[in-house]
């Protein structure tokens, strides 16, 4: 535990927490949505600081990053809590966790950053539950990974608030932004949160420079309605870019948290995500299974091959820049 930083206090005599987009005021003894957040006599402490729950080198391909540093793994951590709390949710058991987190092992930015080194990871990723809520301590293991030559991974829901979009930026090389839904009905019910300042993080990551990507869960009468990916592959393309890489996922119910009776996602939904995307103009759609390789949208040749979604390349057919091999077209990748 530590003093957070990301807050103020109001003139109610409140800490407002300013972290992410719930921007919760708390009164003292009371901690935020996330949980990890708490106001102790006055002052703000973030309850899970040096709190790594999980540490492993995992393919930057599992992410899912597949246009940045493509073959290579990524000493990957997370820290439990989360400021959504959806029902879907893979990780539940580090994102809602509700033991107490003082008695969790404490692990230094630098101890993270030599396990990275040592394993021989070219980058580390904040991930598996929600990197914003443990970002004073993202950001130290960032700045250090930095210093030592790693890049720096979040994979994230994007409802960070614009205050700390801004600090972490220049300390970010690359990200995945879950799109969940376009429905703010959707993130109401099933993450308590809104779709707006996802939507609005996500044209912001898009003009910062950082690499981003974008992955969307297809839940069966939840998130897979045709009309509903219409619109959020149309704001892709139209208000992102075309060359954004997306990743269409199928939910499994049986490691979902409160999701047991909906059923897993049908191939024929996969594959109807897949065509929408591809009307709307987006070059590089990533549909587990079937649609796992990169294809040039100039000359149509195969120049990133995957068996399966989470493995690193079987074939890559890149030049020293990252672009197509056979017609040098420029891929939106990052090696
Ligand atoms: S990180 Fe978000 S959910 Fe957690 S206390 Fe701060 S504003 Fe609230
Ligand atoms: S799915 Fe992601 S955003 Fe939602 S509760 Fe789990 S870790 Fe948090």
């Amino acid at each position: 535990m530590r003093a957070a930083d990301f807050c103020h206090e109001t003139p109610d005599g409140k800490i407002q927490c300013d972290l992410c987009r719930h921007f919760c005021r708390l009164l003292p003894a009371r901690s935020g949505i996330c949980r990890v957040r708490r106001n102790i006599d006055g002052r703000l402490f973030s309850l899970n600081y040096g709190a790594a729950v999980s540490q492993s080198a995992d393919p930057v391909e599992k992410k899912p990053l597949h246009h940045f540093m493509p073959g290579s793994r990524t000493w990957s951590f997370g820290a439990p809590g989360c400021n959504f709390t959806c029902a879907n949710c893979q990780n539940w058991q580090i994102s809602q966790m509700t033991s107490d987190l003082t008695d969790l092992p404490f692990t230094a930015p630098d101890t993270l950053v030599d396990n990275a080194l040592h394993s021989g990871c070219p980058s580390i990723s904040c991930t598996y539950t929600e990197p914003t809520i443990f970002a004073e301590y993202a950001i130290e293991v960032m700045k250090l990974a930095r210093a030592a030559g790693l890049k720096t991974i979040w994979v994230s829901n994007g409802y960070m608030s614009p205050l700390c979009l801004d600090t972490i930026g220049p300390w970010l090389d690359a990200i995945n932004v879950d799109l969940k839904s376009m429905d703010d009905a959707f993130y109401r019910r099933l993450c308590c949160a809104r779709v707006e300042p996802v939507l609005d993080n996500l044209r912001r990551i898009s003009r910062s420079g950082i690499h981003l990507e974008i992955t969307t869960l297809l839940i069966p009468g939840h998130s897979d309605s045709p009309a509903m990916l219409e619109r959020l592959t149309g704001f892709i393309a139209g208000e992102l870019g075309h060359s954004i890489p997306w990743h269409a996922t199928p939910f499994y119910p049986n490691i979902s948290w409160k999701m047991q009776d909906t059923p897993a996602t049908p191939a024929s939904s996969i594959e109807r995500a897949w065509t929408i995307g591809r009307k709307a103009g987006l070059y590089y759609i990533y549909c587990r299974p079937g649609h796992n390789d990169t294809i040039c949208p100039h000359c149509g040749k195969t120049v990133i091959e995957r068996t399966s979604w989470s493995s690193g390349p079987e074939t890559m057919r890149l030049d020293v820049n990252g672009n197509c091999e056979y017609c040098h077209t420029p891929l939106s990748i990052k090696l």
